[in-house]
């Protein structure tokens, strides 16, 4: 008899959908039979539950976290003639989304501790732009891994240069600084139900969340053709909505984010334990927040190596991300860069390790993947 023990995954949105089946399957069947199936009372029902979540008296569902993104720069009056800033270390849909909004991006570094944008490059770029950039109107904070940019940093320095703050939250459902859930610092937030996330479907699916009612309204329009009314536009908009046996999914779902986010902190500070004893540092967490831990990234400078360790003892790991978008072939070259040229960004890509990290991982499966990286 063999006894190589299965295979742990890095993420594993089949599992999360096995340990909801009844209630997802049951949420499915009530949105096909109610014979609507774009914008009808689930999406509405979510969207009020999730703004209520929140704590913010607005959530607007569209297509996914990409378009979530560009949505809330367009209503925020971004666009042709407007730079704005973020960061390189992230997914690329943040920088793309700059794009599709008609702006032009300016990508400034991380603080490597906590992989999210550094406030003293922010001001001094915002102080002495790049050389050709036109104005930066708005700054993206991404909430990487489920941690907290340091937006009490962030914001005031946005405000003294009259730039609006966007939080990138599709990797923090739930996260918090100072006692308040992020999403709610900014002016506006942009979120990812992409089936791998904290809160995701299965399928596409994206929100934008706000208190400001008059931004809320030119959501809702620009994420249809820009109707106010229907059929009738009164700007130009997209087609990009979140249709109802998605929102049902979300709806069965929400009300079991906040343990699923504790279950992630559980699985995090048993991996913190088992590094306890080597070489590599856990991951730091920002002092006032909760992190939700959407991903448990050490650094190794063997990456490579140690990916085949683990993968030997049927163990997943992923990077996230592996190029940052600065050095990726449709940006390189063209986008502009703040002082620091994005190094610290570099030496992040080379080296981050994603670990195994979804609320369904069992506790043998943990004490395995604890085993293993103790050894590292
Ligand atoms: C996933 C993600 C997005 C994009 O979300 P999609 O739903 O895949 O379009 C944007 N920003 C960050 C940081 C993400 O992780």
């Amino acid at each position: 008899m063999s006894t190589v023990p299965a295979s742990i995954p890095q993420a594993n949105p089949g599992a999360g959908y096995r340990a909801l089946k009844g209630e997802i399957d049951a949420a499915v069947a009530r949105a096909l039979a109610s014979g609507w199936y774009i914008l009808g009372a689930e999406g509405r029902g979510f969207e009020a539950e999730f703004a209520a979540w929140l704590g913010l008296a607005h959530a607007v569902g569209c297509g996914n976290g990409t378009d979530a993104l560009a949505l809330a720069l367009r209503a925020l009056g971004i666009g042709p003639g407007c730079a704005v800033a973020t960061v390189s270390h992230t997914a690329v849909a943040t920088v793309a989304a700059i794009e599709m909004a008609g702006a032009v991006p300016v990508l400034i570094d991380i603080d490597p501790a906590h992989y999210t944008l550094d406030p003293v490059e922010l001001e001094a770029v915002l102080a002495h732009p790049p050389a050709g950039l036109p104005p930066v109107r708005a700054v993206i904070a991404v909430h990487l891994y489920g941690g907290a940019a340091d937006l009490d940093a962030i914001i005031p320095i946005c405000a003294r240069h009259g730039a609006a703050v966007v939080e990138d939250c599709a990797q923090a459902h739930g996260a918090t600084l100072g006692g308040r859930k992020l999403g709610t610092l900014g002016d506006v937030a942009s979120f990812s139900f992409y089936p791998t996330k904290n809160l995701g479907a299965l399928g596409d699916g994206g929100a934008i969340a706000t208190g400001n009612t008059a931004l809320a309204e030119r959501l809702a329009a620009l994420r249809q053709y820009g109707w106010y009314q229907h059929y009738v536009s009164d700007e130009v908009g997209v087609n990009s909505r979140l249709d109802e046996v998605q929102a049902a999914i979300l709806r069965a779902r929400l009300p079991h984010l906040d343990a699923h986010n504790a279950r992630r902190r559980a699985i995090a500070a048993r991996y913190d334990a088992a590094l306890a004893a080597g070489n590599i540092a856990p991951p730091a967490r920002r002092p006032g927040g909760d992190h939700v831990f959407h991903q448990y990234v050490v650094r190794v400078p063997n990456r490579a190596e140690v990916q085949a360790a683990l993968r030997a003892q049927g163990i997943g790991t992923g990077v996230h991300y592996p190029v940052p978008v600065h050095l990726q072939s449709a940006y390189r070259g063209r986008v502009a860069l703040g002082p620091a040229a994005c190094r610290a960004s570099e030496r992040a890509a080379a080296e981050v390790l994603s670990l195994p990290m979804y609320p369904e991982l069992s506790d043998a499966e943990v004490a395995r993947v604890c085993a293993a990286i103790g050894l590292l």
